[in-house]
């Protein structure tokens, strides 16, 4: 690991005004000390924000929940207010990594986390999203990867709270001293790689994120995600899905499922919600739509594995929002 300097800050301004010449944020530090430790990253200037307590918390509000940028995973998921309205969010936090990383771990960290493809994440190979033009993963180990949207990167979107966090239509506060503070909608954050490889996502180096807000729930909304991996625990998705359902008694008015880990970035699938939307939910319906979300599926040599395993994610999801169905004894975390 290279050498480095370390500010601390107690305010959102003091962390603004150290963060140039190359300094990053350090929240948790879950998944930026592991890019150091990996020789990935290799910031000379660490601007840590762990201890501003403006950023902290969960608060209700007339328009829906704000969520502080450094409120843990744990913390989100044992909030009884989200659990009772939001629960695909507190579903999607409290199966991520392990009980020790969700202690640490911060919502904005976690939507923030790097890729997970292992040759981005090893110093040794200088891949397409490090600025060169080969993709090693196309003709390499490519058994984690995505099965679809992967133009010329096919790393997978890691972050469980984002794939809930879509299913909420959530939005992303920042804030930067050039320019002050924006709202970007969660659906519009992140960077496909064929739009531009270089870049993941649209803040900028000198902003921070200080929030998540997501709006009110509409009358009779359900919803859930589920996660599915090679382990228990301590490892992220194969396959992960999140299901928002407005019902409108037994007829589904609007539906909304978000996949991770199938894509390079958090995806929507219209073509399952379609498969839901003026339905209502049954087991026809949830295995439809399961089916339905794997439409332009193109698989890589060594995950086809998954075009199996995201329809039973869905379908299983659907019905769990639904209230039809248990939490599978078979999902991860
Ligand atoms: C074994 C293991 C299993 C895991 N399994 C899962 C899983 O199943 N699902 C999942 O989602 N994740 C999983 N993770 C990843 C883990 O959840 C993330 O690393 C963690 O959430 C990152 O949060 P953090 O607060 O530690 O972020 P940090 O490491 O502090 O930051 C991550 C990145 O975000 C930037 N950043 C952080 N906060 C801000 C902010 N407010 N403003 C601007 N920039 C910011 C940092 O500069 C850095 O680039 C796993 C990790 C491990 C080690």
């Amino acid at each position: 690991m290279n050498s480095f300097s370390l500010a601390d800050c107690t305010s959102v301004d003091a962390a603004l005004a150290q963060l140039k010449n190359g300094a990053v944020i350090k929240a948790g530090g879950v998944d930026l000390l592991d890019r150091m430790k990996n020789g990935t990253d290799q910031p000379t200037r660490l601007v840590n924000i762990r201890n501003i307590k403006e950023l902290r918390g969960v608060h209700a509000t007339d328009q829906g929940l704000t969520i502080g940028a450094l409120t843990t995973l744990a913390e989100i998921a044992a909030d009884p207010a989200i659990r009772a309205h939001y629960t695909v969010l507190s579903d999607a936090c409290g199966h991520a990594a392990t009980p020790h990383i969700r202690n640490v771990a911060t919502v904005c960290g976690n939507i923030l986390q790097g890729l997970q493809c292992w040759y981005f994440r090893s110093a040794q190979f200088e891949c397409i999203r490090k600025g060169k033009d080969q993709c090693f993963a196309f003709s390499g180990l490519n058994q984690y990867h995505a099965i679809m949207d992967y133009g010329g990167c096919p790393s997978v979107a890691p972050s469980s709270a984002a794939v809930a966090l879509l299913a909420l239509d959530a939005g992303i506060e920042l804030v930067s001293a050039s320019k002050g503070k924006r709202s970007v909608a969660i659906k519009d954050f992140y960077v496909q790689p064929d739009s531009n490889p270089h870049r993941f996502n649209v803040k900028a180096e000198d902003e921070i994120l200080t929030a998540v807000h997501i709006p009110l729930p509409k009358a009779g909304t359900r919803s859930a995600y589920q996660k599915y991996g090679d382990k228990e625990s301590h490892d992220w998705a194969l396959a992960d899905a999140g299901v928002v359902l407005e019902m409108d008694g037994a007829v589904c008015r609007r539906a909304v499922v978000t996949m991770g880990a199938a894509s390079p970035v958090v995806r929507r699938s219209a073509e399952a919600e379609a498969e839901l939307t003026g339905k209502p939910i049954t087991m026809e319906t949830a295995r439809a739509a399961g089916h339905a979300a794997m439409t332009g599926a193109m698989p890589l040599s060594m995950n086809a594995y998954k075009v199996q395993l995201f329809p039973v994610a869905i379908y299983r999801t659907v019905l769990l929002a639904a209230g039809q169905m248990d939490r599978d004894p078979g999902a991860a975390g």
